[in-house]
């Protein structure tokens, strides 16, 4: 029974990351709320990465239902269709227009040093004007995701990472964190993350995660 003015659930927004972006506009935007420094919109990624970051999105966004949370993506397909530019400024204010409880930022990694592997998740820097407003909660739950990926993966824990310069993250009012559930250059990453049954571990852990941070 849902009683007349209970709160609705928390909503996750899922941003998987890349995809093709509508071949218009400016290539570069400013890396934050009035800054002059542009940064290119979508480097493209890691080879495979978008599809990858898809499919685990989705698997993910099917536990987070089944927890009782709402979910919002900014693709489910190959291509992004956000308007506002289409770059990763309007990847952050779908989330924020959304009032999401955690904007959770899918991704792989890629290096030319091939023996690499294992996962990372990223959070914001702290950078006042920018950052400060949810700097806490996005390292709080960037440490309750890491920790739940890695223990259901068994991947190396690469650890959390600060990052000052990425748009997504300077952008968002709510808190972010953006997860690299892999290296698409080491062989052995590339076969896990392009098997089912991994990728659904990988989402299972993100949805753990997700539900140490915030209540549905
Ligand atoms: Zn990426």
């Amino acid at each position: 029974m849902i009683a007349a003015g209970v709160a609705a659930a928390a909503l996750i927004c899922i941003d998987p990351g890349h995809g093709t972006p509508p071949a218009i506009g400016a290539q570069t935007e400013p890396i934050g709320p009035g800054s002059s420094e542009r940064k290119i919109k979508d480097g493209g990624g890691a080879h495979g990465e978008a599809a990858v970051a898809l499919a685990i999105s989705k698997r993910m966004r099917g536990l987070l239902l089944a927890r009782g949370y709402r979910v919002a993506m900014t693709r489910t397909g190959p291509t992004i269709h956000l308007g506002d530019g289409d770059g990763n400024v309007a990847r952050a204010k779908f989330c924020n227009r959304r009032h999401a409880a955690l904007m959770v930022r899918i991704h792989a990694d890629g290096s030319p040093d091939r023996s690499l592997h294992g996962i990372s998740t990223l959070v914001p820097a702290w950078h006042k004007g920018w950052t400060d407003d949810i700097y806490t909660p996005s390292l709080r739950a960037g440490r309750d995701v890491q920790k739940a990926v890695v223990a259901s993966t068994g991947a190396l824990d690469r650890g959390i990472v600060r990052r000052s310069d990425l748009t997504g993250f300077n952008w968002a009012n709510v808190p972010t964190i953006l997860v690299e559930t892999g290296f698409l250059s080491n062989a052995s990453d590339w076969k896990l993350l392009h098997t089912p049954s991994y990728q659904q571990r990988v989402a299972r852990g993100l949805s753990a995660g997700v539900a140490a941070f915030v209540k549905p």
